[in-house]
């Protein structure tokens, strides 16, 4: 009998290990695709801005624009927005790198958080004002103050609604909301985009994820970092963010930070 079951126990064991060792292996492999896929979008997101200001700057060589000031400022302004755009990625995968290595350290100050949103939404405004993009602000009635870091909260609300704008297709709706409830600031930012399916609910966190029928590297840019950097950011405020499928279509991602406290 004791045989028996040590047998029973041994096989059992062994179809453990065996689970945990598939598993192992199945997210590594997740996580070279991922980064392999992370590679490919990086190097497009980097070659077209650099093609596009090679182009420009070409052209004004070539036609001489020097004595057409208004062609050349034109030409001039398309590439001061593409080396922002170059500005903004290197930025970002260098907050990466240092959040990876623990290198954020958060300076934490009295954060109006209302006042943060409102300078995002109208940024954002700014940036989409060709009419397609409509973004709406509901405060709250109540002070929202938070402990927080006004560089990296600002960068929050930025990623999410750069996401909302990126994925909603050409008629964007965004709805921005503020709320206080109990001890807990609640923002809002929801979107009439596809919306995510709840299987990569989690997974869109990851680094370097991109939910495969978003991701054509050749219509919407990206690289599966900005989630990832927007959870820990949120984590490291002591606060927590979900994604919710609207039953109208469209994503809701939910931020919940603690409000604030005399330390
Ligand atoms: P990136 O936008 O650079 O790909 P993110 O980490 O910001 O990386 O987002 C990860 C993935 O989550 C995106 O590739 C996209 O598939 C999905 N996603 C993020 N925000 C939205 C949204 N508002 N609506 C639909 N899908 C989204």
């Amino acid at each position: 009998r004791y045989y028996l079951i040590s047998s029973l126990l041994m096989i059992l064991l062994t179809g453990l290990v065996f689970r945990f060792l598939f598993k192992v292996m199945r997210s590594q492999r997740l996580y070279t695709q991922a980064r392999l896929a992370f590679t490919g979008n990086m190097t497009h997101e980097l070659k077209t801005p650099v093609a596009v200001i090679e182009a420009a700057l070409d052209s004004i060589t070539r036609y001489k624009l020097a004595e057409d000031p208004v062609r050349m400022e034109n030409y001039l302004a398309i590439s001061k927005n593409e080396i922002n755009r170059l500005n903004l990625m290197i930025d970002k995968v260098l907050s990466l790198e240092q959040l990876d290595n623990g290198k954020i350290n958060l300076r934490t100050e009295l954060y109006d958080v209302q006042q943060g949103l409102e300078s995002v939404v109208s940024s954002m405004r700014l940036r989409n004002s060709n009419g397609s993009v409509h973004i709406e602000y509901i405060p709250s009635e109540e002070p929202c103050f938070v402990n927080g870091d006004p560089v990296h909260l600002t960068n929050v609300f930025y990623n999410l609604m750069d996401n909302a704008i990126k994925y909603s297709g050409p008629e964007v709706r965004i709805q921005v909301l503020c709320t206080s409830v109990d001890d807990q600031i609640v923002v809002t930012i929801q979107d009439n985009g596809p919306g995510i399916t709840k299987i990569y609910h989690e997974r869109i966190f990851e680094r370097f994820f991109r939910i495969p029928e978003h991701a054509d590297i050749h219509t919407v840019k990206g690289t599966g970092l900005g989630l990832h950097y927007v959870q820990e950011i949120i984590a490291m405020h002591g606060g927590s963010i979900k994604v919710l499928d609207r039953p109208e279509g469209g994503a809701a991602f939910i931020i919940y930070l603690p409000a604030y406290h005399e330390i």
